[in-house]
């Protein structure tokens, strides 16, 4: 069917049903960060009144269900539903950090066509998508959104920080700074991403500009994706005016509508926390683990009665460290005297390295003082009052969940858009050490651990509360995030009727 021909029936189907509930499909990149921030969204405008389908890989639908008791959870979301789309890869694909562009490429060369299908074969449904919001990761989307005339929406799930300097690639490119290789000097300033100049260095740039050449396929992935973002006409972002407004407001210059909703735990939380009482009775935010939670830490972390006394350490859903790498971290964990509570995923030690044995004396340190598991549930963790450290790798999940919860953070980078976060965590928002490129051996572990938790802890502290009560005055009504989350919701349903 030509595209004219499909776009005419969508607006007769909207012009026959003019009072009908807006549909909203929102499709989120198949990773663990990305399905937590959207699902949530996807909560949100739910309780806005909206319906909508909630858009999974298979592979991870199926995880989904295994680890959550996802039938209890939608029986309480009347408006919500989930489906599942192929992401083109067989089986046995580890879809690990290390394969991600094979995950990029199968989701273009497969899901863009059955999601094109699905979509179709959806106009005869009753309650047809009337609005796609969809993962400013994966812009084939708008493609095929302008191709059968639905209008689309796309949601950026990591910082602000990152996007504009991605946004800020082409330049770097054309005035020879990227890309680079670790001989350059990885201190030198950057002053070619305007907001950032006063304070940007080349090893605060994402880790895929680390490249021999500039046509390196990293590269040129998140340079595209960022500039394809600017094609759809609104962008939701995971963030807040009071965090990363100024650097927003060079975003607003490519991009006319945004809608900064974050943290959007907090807003999820304290919406369903405000509903009306029959309704908070019957909605709790839904889960979608990619692994088994693990809540016995929860005890464990009650038993600790010294308030803001444990160093909570978890490096996401995709970093993994080597065994050598392990055994340092954990000999310095141990050596900071600090009680910790570690997330070490079944998946998360790779590659070669023979160093470390468990000692006797490792043993009984971990018995006395830390708590490992292999998933947990970290919003929580953040929150108990026994937390008063976080070790992690700067995805941006955690980071504003840290925020919220006015956590200061020590911070070791992997990828992506970690490396940038980590600078505004220390340098420009106060509430963190850096440990960027740092050797993770014990010493460097304890003394980074000693400085958060004693030497720097008043004043981490202080920054961090002061954050928080930013982030609580954006998701309260009349704040920021909360008044764009209603005029997001009000546009869906104005472009759906
Ligand atoms: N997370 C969790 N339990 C864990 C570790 C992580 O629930 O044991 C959640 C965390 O709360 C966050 C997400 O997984 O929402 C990780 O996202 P982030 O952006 O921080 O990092 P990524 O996984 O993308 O590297």
């Amino acid at each position: 069917m030509n595209t004219e021909k499909l776009k005419l029936q969508v607006q007769q189907r909207a012009m026959d049903a003019p009072n009908k509930v807006p549909h909203v499909l929102v499709f989120p990149f198949p990773g663990q960060s990305h399905i937590n921030a959207m699902l949530k969204l996807a909560q949100l405008l739910c309780l806005g009144g909206l319906r909508v389908t909630f858009l999974n890989t298979q592979h991870n639908h199926d995880r989904i269900l295994r680890f959550n008791d996802v039938h209890s959870s939608l029986s309480r979301w009347p408006g919500l539903s989930f489906r599942a789309i192929s992401d083109g890869l067989p089986a046995e694909h580890p879809r690990s950090l290390d394969r991600f562009l094979d995950i990029f490429d199968s989701l273009k060369a497969n899901t863009k066509q059955l999601f094109r299908e699905m979509l179709i074969s959806g106009r005869s449904e009753s309650e047809p998508v009337t609005c796609l919001i969809a993962d400013g990761v994966m812009t084939f989307t708008i493609d095929v959104a302008q191709e059968v005339g639905i209008p689309i929406i796309v949601c950026r799930t990591a910082s602000a920080c990152s996007f504009w300097s991605n946004l800020c690639i082409p330049r770097l490119i054309e005035e020879g700074e990227v890309p680079f290789q670790g001989d350059a000097d990885m201190d030198g300033a950057i002053r070619l991403v305007p907001g950032m100049e006063t304070f940007l260095r080349r090893r605060d740039l994402s880790n895929f500009l680390r490249a021999k050449e500039h046509t390196d396929r990293a590269i040129q992935l998140i340079m595209t994706e960022a500039l394809n973002t600017c094609r759809a006409s609104s962008l939701i972002l995971n963030t807040f005016e009071d965090l990363e407004g100024p650097i927003l407001s060079h975003i607003r210059s490519r991009i006319s509508t945004i809608y900064t909703i974050g943290p959007i735990h907090a807003l999820l939380k304290s919406k369903l926390a405000n509903s009306l009482p029959s309704t908070s009775t019957t909605c709790t935010s839904s889960s979608s683990d990619l692994w088994k939670v693990d809540k016995t830490c929860m005890t464990w972390l009650d038993s600790q009665t010294i308030r803001k006394s444990v160093l909570f350490v978890s490096f996401g859903s995709y970093a993994t460290v080597t065994r050598d790498e392990m055994f340092e971290f954990w000999h310095g964990l141990v050596n900071s005297g600090s009680p910790f509570l570690w997330v070490v995923r079944p998946d998360s030690v790779a590659g070669k390295g023979e160093g470390g044995h468990i000692s006797a004396e490792l043993e009984e340190a971990t018995r006395e003082r830390g708590f490992l598991v292999e998933w947990a549930p970290q919003e929580e963790i953040l929150a108990h009052p026994a937390v008063g450290g976080f070790l992690t790798h700067s995805g941006w999940n955690s980071t504003l969940e840290s925020i919220y919860a006015g956590v200061p953070m020590i911070c070791w980078p992997f990828f992506g858009d970690q490396q940038i976060n980590s600078r505004f965590v220390s340098e420009v928002w106060g509430v963190g050490l850096d440990m960027k490129d740092r050797s993770c051996d014990r010493e460097t572990v304890e003394k980074m651990v000693r400085e958060l938790m004693e030497g720097k802890r008043e004043e981490l502290h202080k920054s961090s509360d002061e954050m928080t009560e930013f982030a609580r005055r954006c998701i309260r009504e009349g704040g920021s995030s909360y008044c764009n989350l209603e005029r997001l919701i009000e546009d869906i349903r104005s472009t759906s009727s």
